[in-house]
């Protein structure tokens, strides 16, 4: 018997044949109102064979051509310990390969961060004393879009911003946050006083019902987050919407952005336009963590539409445009790797807890050198 399920919170992948665990057919799904493609998370069960053998045989029709080259998925045997596993990218498939060790195994494009997570976290933030939570609004399914903000009340607190997952497939983006908001809480747990007159407003999951939904890039009305902030509709985006109102509210004096990239393996920041900030903070944390690197970003490595691409909601503003033309601060976008990572020409290792240590790095980072926005 074999039986492959995703009716879990961010569940996503289509049965095309699933009679033999050592070559189960599956298709990765698109958004759910939106043509990109690129994201799945599924559970497989075979009493028979333990060698499962998983072919995603759409998988050159993904919005990422470039995401399959030097690319390992994650399994796991009961959705919380996380592993990467064989790997083949050959003929516009993409065959996953697991000699198991269990009857039930998960599989994922990388490591999942559900809900029931995102919850547990604000209901550990709520209750630290150096915090506040401030639910801004709603999505267009009901979920709360949920403000975090942690450090100094004082009113010539300088405020720095951080938003994450605006595509909710980039899951690394919301280990990294919640990286920094525990490194945050305890370092201010710990603090007596405002020896550093630093708030930081952080959204830690900025498209929950896209989490739900298993989509990769878009919001449950098939938008793309990240290409609305010039005038989100409060209807079709809420989520850009309130952000945007709160960001417009209290003030912003540095912003960075936490997204995944599909297609390089390196872990990067590349700020909107220059700002000594921003020079200063990526050189900082590619000295306290290895995960991270200076040399390579968008502006020296090219990447690749794929096939299942749409270009319908290009043009229009991104998040760090916005924060920059607005407030004319740091505005930093922030991308970590799908992939192992490449340094000196080797593949490192990279999952889910480098990315909450380098999460951690980023807060102990930004601590040290907030004294230095002007
Ligand atoms: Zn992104």
């Amino acid at each position: 018997m074999v039986k492959v399920s995703t009716d879990f919170d961010g569940g996503a992948v289509s049965i095309i044949s699933a009679e033999q665990a050592d070559n189960i057919q599956l298709e990765i799904n698109k958004d759910n109102k939106s043509c990109t493609r690129q994201w799945f998370y599924f559970a497989i069960e075979s009493t028979s064979d333990p060698l499962q053998r998983i072919r995603l045989v759409n998988a050159d029709k993904v919005s990422f051509s470039g995401a399959w080259q030097d690319y390992q998925a994650f399994a796991s045997y009961d959705n919380q310990h996380w592993f990467r596993i064989d790997t083949q990218y050959l003929d516009g498939e993409l065959m996953l390969t697991l000699e198991t060790t269990a009857e039930k195994v998960y599989y994922a494009y990388f490591v999942p961060y559900p809900l029931t997570r995102h919850s547990a976290l604000l209901q550990q933030v709520a209750a630290m004393p150096a915090a506040q939570l401030e639910v801004l609004g709603q999505t267009a399914q009901g979920r709360d879009i949920t403000l975090i903000r942690l450090g100094s009340a004082a009113a010539g607190a300088k405020k720095i911003w951080l938003i994450a997952r605006q595509q909710p497939g980039e899951t690394m983006a919301q280990w990294l946050a919640e990286g920094v908001i525990s490194q945050l809480a305890s370092h201010f747990a710990a603090q007596r006083g405002d020896s550093v007159p630093t708030s930081f407003y952080i959204v830690a999951n900025m498209n929950p019902d896209g989490t739900a939904l298993g989509n990769h890039r878009t919001n449950a009305n098939g938008i793309n987050l990240n290409r609305h902030w010039a005038t989100p509709d409060p209807l079709l985006c809420p989520e850009v919407y309130w952000v945007k109102q709160a960001m417009l509210q209290y003030g912003v004096d540095a912003f960075i952005d936490i997204h995944g990239d599909e297609t390089l393996p390196y872990n990067f920041m590349q700020a909107e336009t220059q700002h000594p900030f921003a020079d200063q903070l990526k050189l900082a944390l590619a000295e306290l963590d290895s995960h991270f690197q200076t040399e390579y970003d968008y502006s020296n490595v090219a990447v690749g539409c794929g096939a299942g691409s749409c270009g319908t909601s290009c043009g229009q503003q991104k998040a760090t445009s916005f924060v920059q033309q607005q407030f004319g601060v740091a505005s930093i976008l922030l991308e970590a790797s799908f992939k192992p990572l490449q340094s000196a020409e080797q593949s490192r290792h990279w999952d889910h807890e480098a990315a909450k240590q380098l999460g951690a790095n980023l807060a102990n980072t930004l601590l040290a050198i907030c004294s230095e926005i002007d």
